[in-house]
């Protein structure tokens, strides 16, 4: 209870803080590196949490990559040899999801990239999609008649680069002809990708905004801040909320996540938040405003590396 602190982690405390832990759970893109490079330091201080015994896992909404393309990142970038199974990106975690949602041999139609369709690959959930969508004839209309895979009992977006009107139109028959008993699953609601130099593209939360509204339904979301991509790490490994550190650069998913599982929060300012922003929020005596306060920052996670020395 009260309202949350947010106490920049330094000396004592950090040694403290990350002596009680024993799993950090690291998002990605904004904490560890931004698009191809590293964060400065990160690496090494990722390296000394290793070898201090910590379990590091990395939870990431980007449903672009399989889990052994955030392997192979990791290792390019420097950071300690990471395993698959440490990694739960939202393609893997909506792949599990409906593994355990759809009856057997059951499929599900893709909006999203190569990497969803390998992750659905490897639990063994069928799938149609990616790919363009038949295109039947030249109007919109005609659209409509496009053939339908009786089998389809998912519609699943993710970041889909070549997202379009016929995919739209295809997504919405499939919900329409299942009406509840086909499922409606987003890996995210990123409303925006942040490129250098102040400028962004639009993020999946669009995409599933798009297919939420033709479909007039709301989509069940595997990524942060749902916990449903906490629950994945917690039942794949031994996870004491109480031990366990949720690392992240934005408060709307990775901060929010981690306080509603009872995690302690950790935002470094690598990536798209401001301390302002933090402070506006603690300022608010909205209780939703406040479980968007982290339990402490960093400028950057380098600045864990003097409480790692040896
Ligand atoms: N979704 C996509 C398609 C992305 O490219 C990114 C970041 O690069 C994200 C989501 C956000 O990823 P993260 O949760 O690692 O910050
Ligand atoms: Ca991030």
């Amino acid at each position: 209870g009260g309202p949350r602190r947010c106490r920049r982690l330094e000396a004592e405390a950090a040694r403290a803080v990350l002596g009680a832990a024993d799993t950090l759970l690291f998002d990605c893109d904004g904490v560890l590196w931004r698009g191809e490079a590293a964060v400065g330091g990160a690496a090494a201080a990722l390296g000394r949490l290793a070898a201090a015994g910590k379990r590091l896992c990395y939870v990431t909404n980007n449903s672009s990559r399989t889990r052994a393309a955030y392997t192979e990142k990791l290792r390019r970038l420097g950071f300690p040899p990471a395993e698959p199974r440490h990694v739960f990106g939202s393609a893997y975690c909506a792949a599990r999801y409906l593994r355990q949602a759809l009856p057997l041999g059951a499929a599900a139609y893709v909006l999203g990239s190569p990497a969803l369709a390998a992750e659905l690959e490897a639990v063994g959930v069928p799938h149609l999609g990616p790919g363009p969508a038949a295109l039947p004839g030249p109007a919109p209309a005609d659209w409509a008649q496009a053939p339908l895979d009786p089998a389809v009992r998912a519609v699943l977006v993710g970041f889909d680069e070549h997202f379009s009107y016929a995919k739209l139109c295809q997504a919405l028959r499939y919900l329409l002809r299942g009406g509840p008993d086909c499922l409606l699953v987003g890996t995210n609601r990123d409303h925006r990708l942040p490129l250098e130099g102040g400028t962004a593209i639009p993020g999946t939360g669009c995409l599933v905004k798009a297919v939420e509204t033709a479909a007039q339904r709301e989509a069940f979301i595997v990524g942060k801040p749902n916990r449903y991509m906490f629950d994945c790490v917690a039942s794949e490994f031994d996870i004491d909320p109480a031990r366990t550190i949720m690392v992240g650069d934005r408060l709307d998913t990775d901060i929010l996540m981690g306080n509603s599982c009872g995690l302690t929060t950790l935002l470094t300012l690598t990536g798209v938040t401001t301390l302002d922003e933090v402070k506006g929020h603690q300022e608010s005596d909205c209780p939703a405003r406040q479980s968007l306060v982290p339990d402490y920052y960093v400028d950057s996670i380098a600045d864990l590396l003097p409480a790692l020395g040896d």
